[in-house]
C-alpha cells in the first residue's frame, strides 16, 4: 500500500520526429497557450502541472526534447527515471508515422516497458491527412498502447493523453 499523504510525481516523457507538436503540447497541457513558433527556453529542461486523480494529487513533469531529436542525440538524462511516455506523430507527417515503432523501442531500451500513448496530433488537419485511420489503429494495437487523436491547436483530447497516463501510473503504485 502506498502511504497517503505522499506526493505523486511522474516524469513524462514525450518522443516523436520533430514538428509533430511535442514542445506544443507540453505548452498547451501545462500553460493553456498555443502559440505558431514556440520557441524552448534554454535551460528548462520541463514544465509541470499538478492534477487531482480519484482523491490524489499528481504532479506530472513533462520533459521537452529541445529539439535534439532532430539530430538523433537525446541524452541519457532525458529518458532517465521516465515512468510514462507520449507517442507523437502527425496527421500530415507520414514519416513521422513511420517513425514512432523506431521511437517506442528506444523508450524501451532506456525505460523498460513504461504506459504509454500513441498520439495522432493535428487532426485539425484531417482533410489533408497522409495516414489511414486503420492503419494508426493497427500500429497502437501492434505497440500495445491506447491511440488518442489530437488537435493541440484547437487543444482537442490532449487532457486525456496526460489523465490516462497517470491513470495507468498510479494503477502499476
Ligand atoms: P516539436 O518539434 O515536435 O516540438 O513540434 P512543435 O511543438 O515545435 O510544433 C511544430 C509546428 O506544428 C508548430 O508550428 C506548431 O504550431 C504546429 N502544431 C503543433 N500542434 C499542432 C496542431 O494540433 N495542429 C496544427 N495545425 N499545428 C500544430
Amino acid at each position: 500500500m502506498r502511504e497517503e499523504d505522499l506526493e505523486v510525481a511522474i516524469k513524462v516523457v514525450i518522443v516523436g520526429n520533430g514538428a509533430v507538436g511535442k514542445s506544443s503540447m507540453i505548452q498547451r497541457y501545462c500553460k493553456g497557450t498555443f502559440t505558431k513558433d514556440y520557441k524552448k527556453t534554454i535551460g528548462v529542461d520541463f514544465l509541470e502541472r499538478q492534477i487531482e486523480l480519484d482523491g490524489e494529487e499528481v504532479r506530472l513533469m513533462l520533459w521537452d526534447t529541445a529539439g535534439q531529436e532532430e539530430f538523433d542525440a537525446i541524452t541519457k538524462a532525458y529518458y532517465r527515471g521516465a515512468q510514462a511516455c507520449v507517442l507523437a506523430f502527425s496527421t500530415v507527417d507520414r514519416d513521422s508515422f513511420e517513425a514512432a515503432t523506431s521511437w517506442k523501442m528506444k523508450v524501451e531500451d532506456e525505460c523498460g516497458d513504461i504506459p504509454t500513448v500513441l498520439v495522432q496530433n493535428k487532426v485539425d488537419l484531417l482533410d489533408q491527412s497522409v495516414v489511414d485511420p486503420e492503419e494508426a489503429d493497427l500500429l497502437s494495437r501492434a505497440l500495445g498502447c491506447r491511440l488518442i487523436r489530437t488537435s493541440v491547436k484547437e487543444d482537442v483530447n490532449v487532457n486525456a493523453v496526460f489523465r490516462h497516463l497517470a491513470a495507468c501510473c498510479l494503477q502499476e503504485m
